[in-house]
């Protein structure tokens, strides 16, 4: 039996999807990457724009042909887009197994535990599969699913599932629910057990991580917040090099937290900070409880910890109501701040969110992007003069992939980073140090040191 998963949206999914994999390699599937040959069809889906959300409309009229010429291929949904879980013919009233007539089956993500069983269902002759999760708590089993990780090297582990924060424009909260946060020591446990395999780097994954707070947590004896003394564990496991973590709200950033950039040694040079807008009145209308000078604020501290760390951020340009004079103060935080990247969207509306629903969309489109083409040309000098500052230097670069000559992979900083290898060696998962000889915006470029 083989099945066919695709995964669309954040690392997050991506993450949810090493689980997934977990859970049907031990119902005895195999994968294939082609999509005719696959009994099972699984889509691991993004809602955080619309225009997510219709590219699984239209992958789903591809299967539709695919299910006329194979009638037993089953199609199964899951991720930020699915609000129950069961077979469609159990939910007749649910709106994606009525919008999508070939669908047969859709979890919540949280509810992995429950896949074993509506397969079983699907499959009368699979036996006693629904026993591998016992679990009462859907969260907590679903954090017990240890994950097959696609990158031997480089782990993605979810501390957190979850969000309470209600940014206007976001959908994760009644996507994914409210914060529930895994215990310290199961996280400890499952980088103990990447470091055994060989991982290197650990990438701590939560919608907000900063927030991470677990129920069983000693806050009355503990000095730290929880996730500092989650980073020092994480940070003591030998074999694990480095340690990044995303992402995570500027109004949950302590004053411990940014101590904790300069003290442990496997941290990752990087922080991703979203402020998302530049202007107090666009920020308050998206209810992010932060203003500029806050997170103005808050980067002078951690370049006074940590010098030469690499901020990058997000943006949307375009919200509802947004004017030039405040567009123009987003572009005047970028150019005080210097960011070394930002990932600007233009901002679209989402159905079942505040702005979506509450806010008119009366930026034009063009006007959208001509703001976004606007800040990404100010981002662009930022970038390329912080990459300057690494000619002649000596980077290590996490390697992770190889083709034409090259290897390709990050610095600490999270730079893109190139350099000439023969395609006899494996470099692929190994850190390797890298002369800086080349500068460009988006990359640096080097020779092998
Ligand atoms: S912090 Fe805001 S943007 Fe991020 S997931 Fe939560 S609601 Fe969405």
């Amino acid at each position: 039996m083989y099945y066919f998963l695709q995964t669309l949206g954040c690392q997050m999914n991506y993450s949810d999807s090493e689980r997934i994999v977990t859970v049907l390699s031990k119902l005895g599937y195999q994968p294939t990457y082609v999509l005719s040959e696959a009994d099972l069809i699984i889509f691991n889906t993004c809602s955080v724009r619309q225009k997510a959300e219709d590219r699984i409309f239209g992958h789903i009229k591809t299967i539709e042909k695919l299910k006329k010429q194979n009638k037993s291929v089953k199609v199964g949904l899951t991720g930020c887009m699915v609000r129950e879980s069961g077979l469609c013919e159990a939910l007749p009233k649910n709106e994606l197994c009525r919008k999508m007539k070939i669908l047969d089956f859709q979890f919540k993500i949280e509810e992995l535990e429950k896949l074993p069983d509506i397969l079983r269902k699907i499959e009368h002759e699979r036996k006693n599969i629904n026993v591998l999760y016992d679990n009462k708590d859907p969260a907590d089993s679903y954090f017990r699913i240890e994950p097959k990780y696609e990158n031997q090297a480089q782990g993605f582990i979810p501390i957190m599932t979850g969000c309470d924060n209600f940014c206007s424009y976001c959908i994760v909260p009644y996507a994914r629910g409210r914060e529930k946060s895994r215990e310290i020591k199961n996280v400890v446990a499952e980088a103990q057990n990447f470091a055994k395999q060989g991982g290197l780097e650990i990438t701590l994954l939560g919608q907000n991580v900063n927030s991470y707070a677990p129920q069983n947590y000693d806050y009355e004896n503990e000095s730290k917040p929880p996730f500092v003394k989650l980073l020092e564990e994480i940070n003591n496991i030998k074999g694990i090099e480095r340690i990044r973590f995303t992402s995570s709200h500027p109004k949950d950033m302590s004053d411990e937290l940014i101590n904790a950039l300069g003290k442990l040694d496997k941290i990752c040079n990087h922080i991703h900070l979203p402020v998302q807008a530049g202007d107090d009145q666009v920020l308050k209308s998206m209810n992010r409880h932060y203003t500029v000078d806050d997170y103005r604020l808050l980067i002078k501290k951690i370049r006074r910890t940590v010098p030469n760390i690499a901020i990058s951020t997000d943006i949307i340009v375009g919200f509802p109501g947004e004017t030039e004079k405040q567009f123009m103060n987003t572009v005047k935080l970028f150019e005080e701040e210097q960011f070394d990247m930002a990932y600007i969207a233009q901002f679209s509306p989402r159905k079942g969110t505040a702005a979506g629903d509450h806010l008119e969309d009366n930026i034009p489109q063009n006007e959208k992007s001509r703001r976004f083409h606007f800040l990404n040309e100010v981002l662009k000098e930022s970038s390329l003069e912080k990459n300057r500052a690494y000619f002649g230097q000596t980077v290590d670069v996490l390697v992770e992939k190889q083709a034409k000559g090259y290897a390709e992979g990050k610095t600490t900083s999270f730079k893109v980073a190139q350099f000439k290898a023969e395609p006899s060696e494996q470099l692929v998962g190994k850190i390797v140090p890298m002369k800086v000889t080349e500068t460009n915006v988006w990359s640096l470029r080097g020779e092998r040191f």
